[in-house]
């Protein structure tokens, strides 16, 4: 081995990021895994998705459409959108990246909120750029300390509306507040992962300010409601001089052909997205509630996922991680995200809902530690 200094180095900032940690995906050997630490749906892919992706297997020495054009068709076609600016990514994480490379760099600052998804720090440090993190009221973003925490230097705003791991949502009124109060040379990220699952009539996932602002981009993904986490598919609507900067800077085949093709298939069935969405309008407000009633405080949440707040002794966030893992139901601790007295938990299928109330009870009565 050579001496650190005699061998190429990152740039600076590289060395800063700590990786990213998935959710925990096993359980001990001999019991069942209840996967709930990735806000994945129970549901599954649509069987058309499926039935699509399957359609590709004998065609893999094929480069992929590198415009992504039928699955931006469809996009534009299901939202009422103008094609030209979506940009499709490998996950809405590459469009993440893409959006922030393309306008951060040495010396320019990032801005995110406390308990901002963690992605965005991660983009702006491997883009050689400051993370800035504006303060938060009740796990909620708040328009006036990001908009206080702004500064010459900052190139790229991120707003994850709904949250993730929080699942806290700002209305509409509010962001628009929030870009009112950005100068027009900052991009405003609004990433929308978890839209389809809000049930709120003040919430707008931001199509409308992307339309009508020359510094707002809205993120989507497949990942999440519609299943299609393994195959890494999502999108942006941008301004048109925001889609001709990521349209330079992404790779020329940047998204898979079996992606795009389950993509257009998922987006065709809204029954299977209704049943998903009827899935959890019954169950996160049973969780909340059946949560609520252990003596846990559990953050109100809009998404398909909850946070749960355990005591800082006793019956901590670690044990309860402990015993819950012990019994095959794997949710997310959260301490990455400054939120160490927490677990995440995703809506899951029933039979795992109510293995967890179970669970949770039997630890809170429990007399372990
Ligand atoms: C899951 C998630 C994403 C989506 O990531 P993909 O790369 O599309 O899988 C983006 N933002 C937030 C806030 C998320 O929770």
């Amino acid at each position: 081995m050579s001496a650190v200094l005699d061998r190429p180095q990152p740039r600076p900032g590289v060395l800063a990021i700590d990786p990213y940690v998935p959710g925990k995906s096993a359980a001990p050997s001999g019991v069942k895994l209840h996967k709930l630490s990735s806000n994945e749906t129970p549901l599954g892919a649509s069987p058309k998705a499926i039935e699509a992706f399957k359609g590709l297997a004998d065609k893999l020495e094929l480069y992929p459409d590198g415009s992504s054009t039928t699955l931006r068709r469809a996009i534009a076609g299901k939202f009422g959108l103008d094609e030209s600016r979506i940009v499709c990514g490998s996950g809405s994480d590459e469009i993440l990246s893409l959006l922030t490379s393309a306008y951060v760099g040495p010396g320019d600052e990032g801005l995110f909120t406390t308990h901002g998804f963690l992605v965005y720090k991660l983009a702006i440090l491997a883009a050689g750029g400051t993370p800035v993190v504006a303060p938060e009221t009740n796990l909620t973003a708040d328009v006036d300390a990001i908009l206080a925490a702004v500064t010459p230097r900052t190139k790229i705003v991120f707003l994850a509306n709904p949250n993730n791991p929080t699942g806290t949502y700002i209305p509409f009124e509010e962001v628009k507040r929030l870009h009112a109060g950005l100068p027009k040379t900052v991009l405003l990220v609004l990433d929308a992962a978890y839209a389809e699952y809000v049930r709120r009539n003040d919430y707008a996932a931001g199509i409308e300010l992307v339309s009508t602002s020359d510094n707002v981009v809205m993120t989507r993904t497949f990942s999440k409601i519609y299943g299609l986490a393994m195959l890494r598919l999502g999108w942006c609507y941008a301004p048109a001089h925001v889609a001709d900067a990521l349209n330079r800077i992404r790779g020329p085949f940047n998204v898979n052909g079996p992606a795009l093709a389950a993509g257009v298939a998922a987006l065709e069935d809204d029954a299977h997205t209704s049943a998903a969405v009827a899935h959890n309008d019954r169950w996160l407000p049973w969780l909340t509630e059946k949560i609520a009633e252990l003596g846990l405080e559990v953050t109100p949440s809009v998404g398909n996922f909850l946070l749960i707040r355990f005591p800082e002794t006793g019956k901590t966030a670690k044990d309860a991680d402990a015993f819950l893992t012990a019994r095959g139901l794997v949710l997310r601790a959260v301490g990455a995200y400054g939120l160490p007295h927490h677990l995440r938990l995703t809506v899951g299928p029933e039979e795992a809902n109510r293995l967890v109330v179970e669970a949770l009870t039997a630890f809170m009565r429990g007399a372990n530690g």
